[in-house]
């Protein structure tokens, strides 16, 4: 095949311990937890799972000095337990979900809030609020097989070292099998994908200087600060 311009570089994401993941698609639940749908001021029991999509090469990995994202004033970080998909399909059972996972790591759901509140608002789409350039802070994945039960455990965010966000997947409204049942129905998921499952109570604004620490509870960490752009 020949390109009549380079190819862009495929996506990725570091694995713990070496290697690297190729990035397809980035998928993103909203409203995943109990107290946070409340914040955010929503009944958690009375809708059904939102999805929407950051492009595959918003990842940035852990160590970046981010720069304070172009249009918004108020950049929101939202902790999350991120699934890597290994094993694709459609109309994916939940009974057998977790046979498509091929490991986790812990993400940020980076948010324009300002945008997003805007886009609430006025009925119009979250691209801009939640699809921007280094959007997808990761830390390194591991294998499902060495991550330990990911359907409880602490997931918490520092900003200077304070905690902001401190939870327990437990609380997750829809399971990462029931998300990847509901996803798949919608679209088929195929080996590459990466599913944002979330955030808890908590989120906040973030200013330049600011130095952000997360994990998810048997999960390599993830840091990352935010520079003045
Ligand atoms: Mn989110």
């Amino acid at each position: 095949m020949s390109f009549v311009i380079d190819p862009p570089r495929q996506a990725s994401a570091p694995v713990a311990g070496g290697g690297r993941f190729p990035v397809r698609r980035i998928f993103c639940v909203g409203r995943n937890y109990a107290e946070h749908v409340r914040e955010m001021g929503n009944d958690p029991k009375s809708e059904p799972p939102v999805f929407f999509t950051k492009p595959a090469d918003a990842i940035v990995e852990s160590g970046t000095a981010l720069l304070y994202p172009l249009n918004t004033e108020n950049l929101h970080h939202e902790v999350e337990l991120v699934a890597a998909i290994g094993k694709g399909g459609a109309n994916i059972d939940a009974r057998h979900a977790r046979d498509c996972v091929w490991g986790y790591c812990v993400g940020v759901d980076l948010t324009r809030r300002d945008r997003q509140n805007e886009a609430k608002k006025a009925g119009q789409p979250w691209d801009v609020a939640k699809a921007f350039d280094h959007s997808a802070p990761v830390g390194a994945l591991s294998p499902a097989s060495q991550s330990g039960d990911k359907s409880k455990g602490r997931i918490w965010l520092s900003v200077n070292g304070e905690i902001r966000q401190n939870a327990d997947l437990r609380d997750m409204i829809w399971s990462v099998p029931e998300i990847i049942a509901a996803l798949s129905s919608t679209w088929a998921l195929a080996p590459g994908d990466l599913i944002f499952t979330g955030t808890p109570a908590g989120v906040g604004p973030l200013r330049p200087g600011d130095q952000l620490a997360c994990g998810v509870e048997g999960l390599s960490e993830l840091k990352f600060s935010i520079a003045a752009r």
